[in-house]
């Protein structure tokens, strides 16, 4: 059932048991965001989680996609929304097939399979580059684990919506493995960039989000990744 993290974020109970589905969040700063959807078929659905938040689904003024992936965009197909969808450029590209993978790529072969599945067509998608502002949210260009991977930092509440750059295990974050990534060397400088910034609830697609010293957290992943390499 959702849940708050912080006075401004409710996880929405959308995920399977690990390691099948991903956390969604709404984040209420006066205007109301929707991060992430979810598995198509998820556990409890999108619409509920967001009327058991205690919003109507006509009440999401945007929805930000930290990435392009099924376990995190599939739940839009069961939700009827009336909301811009953002989704950073180069994932973008992926669903309008301006830009393609090499089929050689074992995550960019399975994306051009999935996106003919399930393309995003009928939405209002607009592509999202480093450094845009939208509404209370910062994006982050963060690309490792997809091309396009985007993390968005809500200032005013002090909250990372982190997607895939990390996953928390059991209360210890870890960086997504190379069968699920595009390329884990970028993941680990994405996780730098983001361990430099100033938040402290850290919102990821999987696990228990961390409603403080999420940074922290972060920067002790970067340094350990620092060491290995
Ligand atoms: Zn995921």
């Amino acid at each position: 059932m959702a849940r708050p993290v912080t006075e401004a974020v409710t996880l929405l109970d959308v995920a399977w048991p690990e390691p099948i589905g991903a956390n969604a969040y709404l984040v209420d700063d006066g205007e109301v965001t929707l991060v992430d959807a979810g598995v198509p078929l998820p556990r409890r659905s999108l619409s509920d989680e967001i009327r058991a938040a205690g919003y109507a689904t006509g009440e999401i003024d945007r929805v930000l996609l930290t990435h392009y992936d099924i376990d995190h965009v599939g739940g839009l197909a069961r939700v009827d929304l009336d909301a811009p969808i953002y989704l950073g450029a180069l994932d973008r590209r992926l669903v309008r097939r301006s830009w393609s993978p090499p089929w050689s790529h074992h995550k960019g072969a399975f994306h051009r399979l999935v996106r003919r599945v399930y393309s995003l067509s009928g939405v209002d998608l607009r592509g999202v580059s480093d450094g845009d502002r939208i509404g209370g949210f910062l994006a982050y260009h963060t690309p490792g684990h997809n091309p396009g991977h985007t993390v968005y930092l809500h200032p005013e509440s002090g909250a990372a919506m982190l997607g895939d750059l990390v996953w928390n295990t059991s209360g210890a974050f870890v960086s997504p493995p190379w069968i699920d990534s595009y390329d884990t060397g970028r993941i680990a400088d994405s996780i730098d960039r983001i361990a430099e910034e100033r938040f402290e609830a850290a919102c990821m697609g999987h696990g228990e989000p961390v409603p403080a010293g999420g940074r922290d957290a972060l920067r002790a992943l970067a340094a350990e990744l620092a060491g290995r390499s």
